[in-house]
């Protein structure tokens, strides 16, 4: 989408720290970071949220999913880590394209 801030960080179009690139996803640092590593894994493609999956985003989110504790581990989280989705203005999202935050290194509190 052409006015996307995500898309145009996945497209290479707005810099941010990216860490990881893959055919799939790519993750980058959060610019307001809640914990001491705070990423944000997207998938190139647009999705808005949750609610927008289709039967056809399996396959994807499937890998997405394989690959958020690769990520972390690459992080050194290795005692573990959050990730939170917000799914609509309800659900406190503010960037609306699909969006897992990868949180870890200091203690969370649990929820
Ligand atoms: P949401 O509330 O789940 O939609 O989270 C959006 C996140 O994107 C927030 O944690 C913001 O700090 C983060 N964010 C917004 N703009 C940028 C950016 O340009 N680079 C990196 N992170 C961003």
């Amino acid at each position: 989408m052409s006015d996307c801030l995500f898309c145009k960080i996945s497209a290479g179009e707005i810099p941010a720290e990216v860490i990881y690139r893959d055919d799939d996803c790519v993750a980058f640092r959060d610019i307001a970071p809640k914990a001491p590593v705070h990423l944000l894994v997207i998938p190139h493609k647009h999705i808005e949220n949750l609610y927008d999956l289709k039967e056809e985003d399996a396959e994807l989110m499937s890998r997405l999913l394989l690959t958020l504790p690769r990520i972390a581990r690459q992080q050194g989280l290795d005692q573990g880590f959050r990730t939170v989705t917000n799914t609509g203005h309800g659900g406190g999202q503010e960037v609306f394209h699909l969006h897992f935050h990868l949180l870890g290194g200091g203690s969370l509190h649990s929820l």
